[in-house]
């Protein structure tokens, strides 16, 4: 008697804990904060939008119109600009932040516009984070939102969507969030030189861009055996692809805005001149041909026809 007394109340606790789960899973309220979380992970770059379609199979009339309501009101809450704050911490690159906080270089630039150069940041800097990609613009005397619309090509209902204030009247100097779009000095701050990866995967660096032997090491050598497939670090054109005496077998790409990437001594090049190349597509087999000591990639950035030290502008490894 006792044991059957105990499975009935079992059975009864069962059954009142499986219907709280399932009023708390289909409640409105419930995906409405659910949703919210995840429009939260979206703007930390976690999720992609695709994951935030839920599915939309409600019985009841009712309960569909107030999940739609509570949808309209969650994308709206999504779209509208939210700022954090970012203390640098010591070692800590833009690039780093930027992957932290799932946005890109470009947008952290274009909310801080007292970042003038964006390989130089210092120790305990504050950046500002935004959820959402764009820059931020100063209004001018007598602008109109139409106007900052034009100025940066957006349309100028989701520059007033994001902002989530009333933009009918702008002050001089009043923030805008232009969604979408670049900061039009970015190049001056540094930032063509964006968003590489590196050439090949593993490796030990032999010889670093700089003073070498009374000369000057005009790029970054990547210890690799002979094979080891060669990327694109950014997307571009090929402009060379062939044999260019001490580099050996080489291949050049211009990425545009006077970035040109090199990448010498391999043993077999995949590419001809002229061709688009994706970031990351096999571009060469790295080798040892020309004037090398040994199986390495030789890798060089050149902006404006001038090296620079590819070490600052690669991801860290
Ligand atoms: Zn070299």
């Amino acid at each position: 008697m006792e044991r059957g007394k105990i499975i009935l109340v079992f059975c009864f606790l069962v059954l009142i804990f499986s219907s709280q789960v399932a009023l708390a899973e289909e409640g409105p309220e419930f995906r409405f904060f659910q949703r919210l979380s995840l429009f939260e992970r979206e703007a930390s770059g976690h999720l992609g939008p695709m994951d935030l379609r839920g599915d939309q199979t409600w019985g009841n009339g009712v309960q569909l119109e107030a999940q739609l309501r509570i949808d309209e009101i969650a994308d709206k809450i999504a779209r509208v600009a939210r700022f954090k704050t970012h203390e640098v911490q010591p070692g800590e690159t833009l690039w780093d932040i930027s992957r932290k906080y799932g946005i890109d270089v470009a947008t952290l630039a274009g909310v801080n516009h007292d970042i003038a150069n964006v390989h130089n940041i210092r120790v305990g800097d504050v950046i500002r984070v935004i959820n959402i990609r764009g820059t931020i613009h100063k209004a001018k005397d007598g602008e109109t939102v139409d106007c900052i619309a034009k100025e940066y090509g957006v349309c100028p209902e989701e520059i007033r969507m994001v902002n989530g204030d009333d933009l009918s009247r702008l002050n001089p100097g009043q923030e805008v969030v232009v969604p979408g779009a670049k900061p039009p000095d970015f190049a001056e701050r540094g930032g063509t030189l964006d968003s590489f990866i590196w050439p090949v995967s593993g490796g030990r660096i032999s010889s670093h861009f700089g003073p070498r032997w009374g000369g000057f090491h005009e790029g970054l050598d990547i210890a690799v055996p002979t094979g080891t497939p060669v990327r694109a670090t950014k997307e571009g054109y090929v402009i060379f692809s062939g044999w260019n005496g001490g580099y050996g077998n080489v291949v050049d790409i211009d990425h545009g805005g006077g970035v040109v990437t090199r990448y010498a001594h391999n043993s077999r090049l995949l590419v001809r001149r002229g061709s688009f190349v994706y970031q990351g597509q096999v571009i060469a087999y790295s080798g040892n041909t020309g004037r090398s000591t040994g199986p390495h990639v030789h890798f060089e950035i050149r902006h404006n026809g001038r090296p620079v030290n590819p070490i600052r502008y690669l991801p860290p490894r």
